[in-house]
């Protein structure tokens, strides 16, 4: 009595909440192919739903008969197709999928049409002690092999293009599937494994309720999927599910010392099983947390670019001014000046340079990472763009009463494909650290030879060294080592623009340093080759 009461009560529910289900597909945003076709779905699976419990309790076994048959022809119609054709609809599967379609309908008709007016598949019902049990007639194998297969080309279709499916598509899908695992394991463990297990076929009927599971999972998949975790969801299905197969236990073991276990087994599964679900919530709720920070810190760290692209572009204009005012005071336009004006005018011409550069540095930067940044490459002497950078820097190197060499081989191969501006200004990144960095001493610039076809450009000074710890971070945006933050300006930009450069030119690059050692800051080029009769001096 009980168990029929129980079954009743799950049914009524199921039926609720099936016409809630199809209210929020309905009203939900998706296509109205979908939304048909998912409350088709609804009305076979309440068709499937409640024949199967009206079999079950019919007095009157021809009464009986007929519901289970109707049930089948429910579940033989909607079943195999509907599912086929969801996931061809879904993938947008063409073709050969299509063709398969239509020996799936044919099947599931003739099929569905067996069950309710043949006794191939339902032959007759009995009587039992606790309601109307089926005797399964001689297709019934097949009909179980037909929704096999048909399971089977379902999973390996979504298998077949979940690659390609957007994050989204991805999502849903998953879904979709996680429904379909959890309805074939219910109707594994109620239909299958009681009537192995304990020879009974009377919990069958949970077997057909679970696929209310399909129901919302595919609901879901349809509608919406942001509100909950996919895992959250399944988790929740899978334990209610063992609760269901306890409880039925519970109910069937006849012996006072198997229900005492069992109530024990069914109370630890409940906490274990609450607390499973709520460790995943909090989890899945962390990480959503953590990926609404990660794409804040995104926002964040684009707004900081944009700022400073900006601030850069808007600096460099007046500064371009004041460097052409400078030099033409230095060349005489404004008329002789004193000895000493001369001096600190000079000054400030290297000092705007050394801001020019930093400036430069910050627009760059982003234009590099973004690929805005414009090459133009081409084949050039790099001995000659290291004499430019040399001469820019000797008056500064000598203010600071540094001594500044520069040395390069006679027979030096030194043809590479560069961007010119380019590499001047990575060259002049490293002779301006140089400068910068060194109080006294010297600082060499060097170009050699170096393995199979490669230049290397040096600059070597005896300032302060860098430790071993500090230039492991070195190349990295806005690093600056601890002992020059505050005495020197600068803006941690400069080597990772030069690493960036560099290795868009397919060369390497480094230092060899150490504390109070000095520093040798490094990059190699592959050279090109001299082609026969073509003159470089243009
Ligand atoms: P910036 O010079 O603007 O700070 P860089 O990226 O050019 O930025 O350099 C990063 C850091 O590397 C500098 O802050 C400095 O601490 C260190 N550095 C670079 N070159 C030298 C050098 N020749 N000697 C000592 N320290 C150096």
């Amino acid at each position: 009595m009980i168990f029929e009461l129980l079954t009743e009560f799950i049914l009524i529910t199921i039926n609720a909440f099936c016409i809630v289900l199809v209210w929020w597909v309905i009203r939900g945003n998706t296509t109205n192919k979908l939304k048909l076709w998912f409350t088709l779905m609804t009305i076979f699976i309440l068709m499937w739903a409640n024949f199967s419990f009206f079999g079950s309790i019919s007095k009157d076994l021809s009464l009986a008969l007929l519901f289970y048959r109707l049930n089948w022809f429910a579940v033989a119609l909607f079943l195999p197709s509907f599912y086929y054709f969801f996931i061809v609809y879904f993938l947008e599967k063409k073709g050969w999928a299509a063709l398969i379609g239509v020996f799936v309908v044919l099947g599931s008709v003739f099929l569905a049409y067996s069950s309710l007016l043949t006794d191939w598949i339902i032959s007759d019902v009995v009587h039992k002690d606790w309601g109307v049990e089926v005797i399964f007639g001689v297709l019934s194998d097949t009909f179980n092999f037909f929704s096999a297969l048909v399971a089977f080309l379902v999973v390996v279709y979504s298998i077949q293009t979940y690659r390609i499916l957007s994050k989204d598509m991805k999502i849903k899908l998953q879904y979709f599937l996680s429904g379909v695992f959890v309805f074939i394991l219910a109707n594994l463990i109620f239909n299958v494994g009681f009537q192995v297990f304990f020879n009974s076929v009377q919990y069958q009927i949970f077997g057909d309720f679970s696929a209310i599971f399909l129901l919302v999972f595919t609901a879901y998949s349809i509608v919406r999927y942001e509100l909950f975790d996919i895992r959250v969801i399944t988790t929740e299905a899978l334990t209610f599910i063992i609760w269901t197969v306890l409880v039925v236990r519970l109910w069937i073991s006849d012996t006072l010392e198997q229900q005492i276990i069992d109530s024990a087994i069914l109370l630890l599964t409940i906490i274990f099983g609450i607390m499973l679900i709520r460790s995943i919530s909090r989890e899945v709720k962390q990480r959503e947390e953590l990926e609404d920070l990660a794409k804040k810190l995104k926002f964040m760290d684009k707004q900081k670019d944009e700022f400073v692209s900006m601030a850069a572009h808007e600096l460099r204009a007046p500064m371009t001014a004041i460097k052409g005012y400078l030099s033409m005071v230095l060349e005489g336009d404004a008329g002789e000046i004193p000895q000493k004006a001369r001096g600190y005018v000079a000054d400030v011409s290297s000092i705007t340079d050394r801001l020019t550069r930093l400036v430069n540095n910050m627009l760059n930067v982003s234009r590099i990472e973004e690929g805005r940044l414009v090459y133009q490459v081409e084949i050039i002497s790099l001995s000659r763009v290291a004499q430019m950078v040399y001469s820019e820097f000797e008056i500064e190197a000598g203010r600071k009463g540094l001594q500044i060499e520069l040395e390069i081989p006679g027979d030096l191969k030194d043809r590479v494909k560069v961007d010119v501006d380019k590499i001047q200004e990575v060259m002049s990144n490293f002779v301006s650290n140089a400068v910068k960095y060194t109080d006294e001493g010297k600082v060499i610039m060097r170009l050699k030879e170096s393995g199979v076809n490669k230049v290397r450009f040096e600059v070597e000074d005896t300032g302060p060294g860098i430790s071993k710890e500090e230039q492991k971070r070195l190349f990295q945006k806005f690093y600056r080592a601890e002992s020059n933050v505050g005495k020197t300006i600068g803006t941690g930009l400069g080597l990772y623009i030069c690493k960036l450069l560099i290795e868009k030119f397919s060369g390497t690059l480094g230092l060899i340093s150490d504390t109070n050692k000095g520093s040798l800051f490094w990059f190699e080029l592959p050279v090109v080759q001299r082609v026969e009769g073509e003159d470089l001096s243009s």
